[in-house]
């Protein structure tokens, strides 16, 4: 059978039906993965079936009817020998046709086998091969063979019957004329409708071809120890070391994976019977074949085997399945071995596998009873009662009941009941809103925009997209990862952290040329960003640390105060507070850098939206009602993204920004003591015109000298531009001269860019991406044409005119490994996204590094 002395010389030269040898002409991009492995497993020297391979070309002239010299490549077998097709795709992950086995069937091999094997093993063979014949390459109803049961002579006869009256014709006796039949109808399934979506959703391009292999079958039946099973050295869940398969004695295929309780373990196992104590001797060579394999073929295998009278045959070997944190650990110790290089197992693992690896999320083998689905805005999984407010929210978490928060979209108001909850889900927003980046920001889950679920918060009611009607404190599971939300709690799967990611974001750091920051608001985000070793903190929303209760009542004060005189009175009461914020920010991240900027949103947005908090809010100001409530509708706007925010605050309403400026020095000043000096960064947003930064930069230059005066201590700081609207994009050459940094806030840029609101976008974005008006929702890969073009044009503008300017991006797209990519090629110094994102920007950042390496 391994004999590879060739037989017909029109397989030996014709380059689309190879048989495998250890020299023939055979490639992944013409014959597919399975025949290049097999190829290499006969280099091995392993004991591998004779087989011949049938490349792209070939299969797919089969599929158009155009059969190549089917004598030629039978003649290439043992005269008689049963023989198996099988698909080899250029990617294993795209899929193919199942395999057809045990092909030559006919009333004279079945004598044979009789003879050798036993009558009753002879008949299980056949009726298999009728059965499966009739239904994958006949393609006849499988409902035919329903009367069809037991085993034996009867159900033979009764197969080939029924085969034979739904087709007015014999079962095929002749082994070529079969072998035609199955790669005629392989050949056609890969043009299916549904095989060609299958294998596109998983990244196959529109023209993925199929290869075949042909191969002699090794029965894993007969006398003496027979049998088949398949062979891993790792756990595919875990990625540790562990043999791993099964073994079925008296089977073909992949039987011993089917459940059968006679499967045996393979190596010694208190839990039953082994193929070790069964057949040490083809055991140990297993093992050391499966070994052999890994660092050859320099990738953890399953090995498929075949036993025959004692004999070991290798049939196949395939890429072994993995988890993310089987992905992570198997590169890793590859490398850690010498097998692999570091810079090779950094480009093994898809930088979105460590996305999941840093969550929870729902276990693959779960059942998933989905109700509804929206834009996967914040990765990971959450199980929890509903609740439909903040308020409940906190009341929960003290109750210590996990919860799901429900709201049609999320304001600042909500972030203490965001930290509260275990999920977070939306009827609005796209993957810039206020749900989801805060989200992303705390490593919170969370589904934005689930507009096909209706929200009827009077009735504290969620109505699934089924007509299921789930009401508040009934539990649910928002996963993040997919954008699908789940009624009941399924199965989890904890996140991983283990000390091969650790090892493996070291090397990322090793290769990176691009700095990673992460945005961190809050003392807990800049440990996260600590613990990911993030390079600084590339974007503070100071703005959500006025949200604390015993804050928002003093912040409102201000807001309500009439004159210049009481609004400073007001602030200093909130100077403390936020010089202790930055204090423990500088403290944390330890002398990196920490970008502040300063206060951005619409003062509204901090006064009560409801006539309860207006009552409260009149009593804690002793103002009566109506003032209270006149007030607020004289500060409402039409259209508060492009209103009175960002700068245009800093310029009409001075105090705020000198009292941030105050904390953030003295804030410096004071973690300097008992740390590294710190020079902290000033970022001013929503900047559209020179003269914005200039008055800024005078105000902030004074609160500088003046804390230098009043603590007789220096210090440096760096003040910097976020550039978010298209206008500073265009005319940073004006601007950059005021600025030691240049920071391009995607997100309103891209709002602003497409005059696209960034919290309704989720209303409509699948359909357009559906249809194909935008490739990709550009709030979450970056629109490198238009937006990019600003980008570009700002960075170089702003180069020109400021030569040394520090050039960043900290908009939601930092983490999207195709906008680093654009912002590496446009030589920015670095990308700032979530907290959680950075060890996915990282490793990111490093494929893209060692990919120009090796291009
Ligand atoms: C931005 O606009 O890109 C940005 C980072 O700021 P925010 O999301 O807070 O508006
Ligand atoms: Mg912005």
């Amino acid at each position: 059978m391994l004999h590879l002395n060739y037989r017909n010389a029109a397989v030996q030269n014709n380059p689309h039906t190879t048989l495998v040898t250890a020299t023939a002409p055979i490639a992944n991009t013409t014959h597919g993965g399975r025949a290049k492995c097999l190829q290499r497993l006969v280099r091995l020297e392993l004991p591998v079936p004779r087989t011949v391979a049938l490349s792209f070309d070939a299969v797919q002239r089969i599929a158009k009817g155009e059969l190549p010299d089917i004598a030629a490549i039978v003649s290439q077998f043992s005269k008689g020998a049963l023989l198996c097709v099988r698909p080899s795709s250029e990617d294993p992950d795209w899929g193919g046709p199942g395999a057809v086995l045990n092909i030559g069937m006919n009333a004279t091999r079945f004598e044979g086998l009789a003879a050798r094997l036993g009558h009753d093993a002879a008949q299980a063979i056949y009726t298999r091969f009728v059965q499966t014949y009739a239904v994958d390459v006949a393609r006849l109803d499988p409902d035919m063979f329903e009367d069809v049961t037991g085993g034996g002579a009867d159900a033979l006869q009764a197969s080939l019957r029924a085969y034979e009256a739904e087709l007015d014709e014999p079962f095929p006796a002749s082994r070529a004329e079969q072998l035609a039949a199955v790669l005629k109808s392989m050949a056609r399934a890969w043009d299916g409708t549904t095989a060609r979506l299958l294998r596109q959703a998983k990244g196959a391009p529109a023209d993925a071809g199929l290869g075949l292999v042909v191969q002699e079958m090794a029965l894993g039946l007969g006398t003496g120890e027979c049998g088949s099973g398949v062979l891993q050295l790792v756990d595919s869940d875990t990625g540790l070391p562990q043999i791993t398969g099964r073994y079925l004695s008296q089977s073909q295929g992949r039987d011993a994976l089917e459940g059968d309780a006679a499967a045996l373990y393979l190596s010694r196992d208190p839990r039953g019977p082994s193929l070790e104590d069964l057949a040490p001797d083809a055991f140990d060579a297993l093992k050391a074949h499966a070994a052999l394999m890994r660092v050859k073929l320099r990738e953890e295998m399953q090995v498929e085997f075949v036993i025959e009278d004692g004999a070991l045959f290798i049939l196949d070997g395939v890429r072994v399945v993995r988890s993310s944190q089987a992905a992570v650990r198997i590169a890793v110790h590859l490398a850690e071995d010498g097998v692999i290089s570091q810079a090779e197992a950094l480009m093994r693992v898809p930088p979105r596998t460590l996305s999941e690896l840093l969550h929870r999320q729902v276990s693959h083998t779960a059942k998933r009873d989905i109700i509804g689905r929206g834009i996967a805005a914040s990765p990971g999984a959450a199980t929890g009662q509903i609740v439909f407010t903040a308020a409940e929210a906190q009341a929960s978490a003290a109750r210590a009941e996990p919860c799901i928060l429900v709201r049609r979209e999320t304001s600042p108001e909500d972030i203490r009941g965001m930290h509260a909850a275990q999920g977070v889900l939306t009827e609005r927003g796209g993957i810039t809103s206020h749900a989801a980046v805060i989200g992303r920001g705390i490593g919170l889950p969370c589904v934005v925009g689930a507009s096909n679920m209706r929200f009827n918060r009077s009735k504290t009611q969620l109505i699934a997209q089924d007509g299921r009607v789930f009401t508040a404190g009934e539990t649910i599971t928002v996963d993040g990862s997919t954008g699908q939300v789940l009624a009941g709690a399924p199965q989890m799967r904890e996140a991983a952290l283990d000390e091969s990611f650790q090892k493996l974001m070291d090397w990322a750091t090793d290769f990176c040329d691009i700095g990673i920051r992460a945005n961190a608001d809050t003392p807990a985000d800049a440990q996260t960003a600590r613990n990911f070793n993030a390079q600084g903190i590339g974007l503070c929303r100071t703005e959500h640390m006025f949200f604390d209760p015993g804050r928002l009542t003093v912040m409102r004060e201000m807001i309500f105060a009439e004159t210049s005189k009481d609004r400073r009175a007001v602030l200093e009461r909130l100077l403390p507070m936020q010089r202790d914020d930055f204090t423990q920010l500088f403290r944390i991240m330890d002398g990196q850098p920490v970008c502040i900027r300063l206060f951005d949103p619409p003062l509204h947005e901090f006064l009560p939206r409801d006539g309860t908090g207006q009552r409260e809010l009149a009593d804690a100001l002793d103002l009566p009602l109506s003032d209270v409530t006149l007030r607020i509708e004289a500060m409402s706007e039409y259209n508060p993204m492009l209103g009175l925010r960002g700068v245009r605050l800093g310029v009409t309403v001075p105090e705020i920004y000198e009292m941030q400026a105050r904390a953030i020095f003295e804030a410096a000043v004071a973690a300097s003591v008992d740390g590294p000096a710190v020079v902290p960064e000033i970022m001013i947003p929503l900047v559209s015109a020179r003269r914005e930064v200039e008055l800024v930069k005078t105000s902030i230059d004074a609160v500088a000298a003046a804390v230098r005066t009043e603590q007789e201590q220096d210090f440096d700081y760096r003040l910097g531009v976020m550039v978010e609207t298209p206008r500073a994009a265009l005319r940073t050459a004006e601007i950059a001269p005021y600025c030691a940094f240049l920071s391009f806030g995607t997100n309103d840029l891209t709002q602003m860019a497409y005059g696209l609101s960034r919290d309704d976008a989720g209303r409509f974005m699948s359909q357009y991406v559906q249809q194909g008006v935008f490739p990709e929702d550009p709030f979450h890969v970056l629109d490198t044409d238009g937006v990019g073009e600003l980008l570009k044009l700002g960075a170089d503008r702003g180069r020109d005119a400021q030569p040394g300017v520090t050039l960043s991006i900290c908009g939601e797209h930092g983490g999207n490994p195709e906008s680093i990519s654009f912002c590496r090629d446009a030589g920015f110094d670095y990308v700032s996204c979530s907290p959680f994102r950075v060890p996915v920007a990282r490793l990111a950042a490093a494929q893209l590094a060692i990919g120009d390496n090796i291009g």
